[in-house]
């Protein structure tokens, strides 16, 4: 890479050279690696909460999976009114994403 990054470290004020942490302390100063950091947390909370629903199943999986027929039927009804609230608010995201993108 031809190109010379010149970054000032934000904690101890060391400039460096085409580095992404802190000759001097250590300290991460390089943008395009923060970025990606913050893109891989994103991503890793985005599988934990998965495994998290996957391994703590909510009331409406509990209930539909109950013996009883009338606890069954509630968990149903709120299975299916999550979902119709769930596929609202994808479209209505969607709408904004476009709005906000045109
Ligand atoms: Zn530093």
């Amino acid at each position: 890479m031809a190109e010379k990054r010149i970054i000032k470290c934000p904690n101890c004020g060391v400039f460096n050279t085409n580095k992404e942490y802190c000759t001097n302390c250590n300290t991460l100063i390089s943008h395009q690696k923060k970025r990606e950091l913050k893109a891989d947390i994103v991503k890793q909370n985005e599988i934990d909460k998965v495994i998290h629903e996957r391994e703590n199943p909510n009331l409406t999986e509990r209930l539909k999976k109950h013996p009883n027929i009338l606890y069954k039927i509630t968990g149903w009804i709120l299975y299916s009114a999550f979902t119709i609230v769930s596929i609202i608010g994808a479209g209505l995201a969607w709408f904004i994403a476009m709005v906000a993108a045109g």
